[in-house]
């Protein structure tokens, strides 16, 4: 059958996202959303910015929410870029601050997100992947100062471990020649954001999203905090591509949701709290469980394979994720839920066992 595809397209291999049944009576710990809703501050905002005004193209550069974030992390509106989800952002970070192919590789770790490998590819950039040291952790000083940038979660996807300020400031330190990404979609569950570092570094860029910490994974707002050069630089691609990545509707529930502190701080100490108790649970069952700074563990039982533990669960309604990956093939990564489904989880690992 003859094909109507492009070269460009017939070569691509797409991401993956983990799946979201349209069930309602299932327990879904598998992408990591939160477990509780948005704050009612953001449905009342949200509806209240639904009305006739819907006919007009939204602000295409999002002043008003620009100056919500940059408020609150203490910047100026021109070191913020806001887009539709975070994974847009980074598409435009990998196409704009990331491809240098006459510098060295752009480098992650071997265990990360698996959308970088995949934003290379779809923008041609050619990359390296450096291995996590054997507690899983990522080493900075193992990266070398050849290359044409550098991304990593903080905390790290799958693991959730954590890196330091002082980890990333050493980095930057020594790596002044290429952009430094720090990706900090889990970074309100127990981490200190790089944000503090940008009016020393103007090669960094911390990128954060609404949909872990927030609540809003349905809303799709991610954003990057940098220099005003870095931003500028992005700037240019999203007004080459799409002037108008946020409708009113999710500009309305983003600035609410900043607005809504207390919401937001009682809301992640309750998964945080969650995540410790899941982690005892699980540690007395006899599971390996690697110290995570998220909203998810990575966790492997010393004779249950992964994969058997989570078909077992996905017949008990509980969905987790599995990666049929090197190095991380035996372990589970397992969302923190609401008390009563880490609960349910607890108890139905019980039974499996
Ligand atoms: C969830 C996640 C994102 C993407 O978040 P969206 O804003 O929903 O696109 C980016 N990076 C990492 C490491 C994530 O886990």
């Amino acid at each position: 059958m003859s094909s109507y595809w492009s070269d460009f397209v017939k070569h691509l291999e797409p991401y993956s996202p983990g799946e979201q049944p349209q069930i309602n009576n299932i327990t879904k710990l598998n992408t990591n959303e939160n477990p509780y809703g948005p704050s009612p501050a953001v449905i009342n905002a949200i509806s209240e910015a639904a009305d006739d005004r819907l006919r007009l193209y939204p602000p295409p550069e999002a002043e008003q929410l620009k100056n919500t974030i940059a408020n609150y992390f203490d910047l100026s509106a021109a070191q913020i870029f806001v887009g539709n989800g975070s994974d847009e952002v980074l598409a435009h970070v990998f196409n704009g601050l990331l491809s240098h192919p006459d510098k060295g590789p752009l480098l992650f770790p071997d265990i990360s997100y698996s959308f970088y490998p995949v934003f290379c590819q779809l923008y041609g950039i050619n990359y390296e992947k450096i291995p996590l040291a054997d507690d899983f952790s990522v080493n900075l000083d193992q990266y070398p100062s050849n290359n044409g940038g550098i991304i990593f979660p903080n905390p790290n996807a799958p693991t959730g471990l954590l890196l330091g300020l002082e980890a990333i400031e050493n980095l930057l330190q020594k790596n002044t020649n290429s952009v430094v990404v720090v990706d900090e979609a889990y970074i309100d569950f127990g981490g200190q954001t790089a944000a503090s570092l940008i009016n020393r570094y103007d090669n960094l860029l911390v990128v954060q999203t609404m949909s872990k910490s927030r609540s809003l994974a349905g809303m799709r707002v991610g954003y990057a905090m940098g220099s005003e050069h870095l931003i500028e630089g992005l700037n240019r691609i999203k007004n080459s591509f799409n002037s108008y990545p946020l409708g009113h509707l999710q500009i309305a529930a983003a600035i609410a949701a900043f607005n809504d502190e207390q919401y937001f701080k009682n809301t992640s100490q309750q998964v945080i709290a969650e995540r410790e108790r899941v982690v005892d649970e699980l540690e007395s069952l006899g599971f390996e469980v690697l110290p995570s700074k998220a909203n998810f563990i990575l966790a492997q039982h010393p004779t249950n394979a992964a994969n058997e533990l989570a078909d077992s669960l996905r017949e008990k309604g509980i969905i987790v994720r599995y990666f049929a990956k090197p190095r991380i093939d035996q372990f589970l990564r397992i969302t923190i839920g609401t008390e009563s489904q880490n609960s349910l989880l607890i108890d139905s690992l019980k039974q499996l066992l």
